[in-house]
């Protein structure tokens, strides 16, 4: 079944495998643990060394940019006292990469495979003459 740019990005935003769309980038039942390819379709989910560094950019361009760079800002116009920027900076930096952990490995397969969906396994069969 070909997979269309379209369907990466809503398997991307829902977390879920962008080849087959089912819930299989994570170990059932654990937060943290990635599993190494789909336990349904069999997608490589895991590339090897440095595969962490994807979601590992875009969790630390969201809680930089999105967290603590306006926190700094506030600082800066006076309309926050130093101690509450520095615990605002602290906490978001511990809390929001940790729930984000998740939500950025599903942007990350987003991405890599919004560019090259050529890649995915549902868009091999059949590539040779197929324009859809
Ligand atoms: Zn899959």
């Amino acid at each position: 079944m070909k997979v269309t740019r379209a369907q990466v990005i809503e398997n991307g935003l829902r977390c879920r495998c962008p080849n087959c769309g089912r819930l299989t980038i994570f170990k059932a039942g654990r937060y943290f643990a990635v599993n190494e390819s789909c336990t349904s379709c069999g997608l490589r989910i895991e590339k090897g060394d440095g595969a962490f560094l994807g979601p590992f950019a875009i969790n630390y361009g969201v809680t930089a940019f999105g967290v603590v760079i306006p926190v700094i800002l506030l600082h800066a116009l006076g309309r926050l006292g130093a101690a509450a920027t520095l615990t605002l900076c602290f906490a978001g930096s511990l809390v929001v990469p940790v729930l984000l952990y998740r939500v950025s490995w599903g942007w990350w397969l987003m991405l890599y495979y919004f560019f090259l969906p050529e890649n995915l396994p549902g868009n091999l069969e059949g590539r040779a003459g197929d324009d859809e």
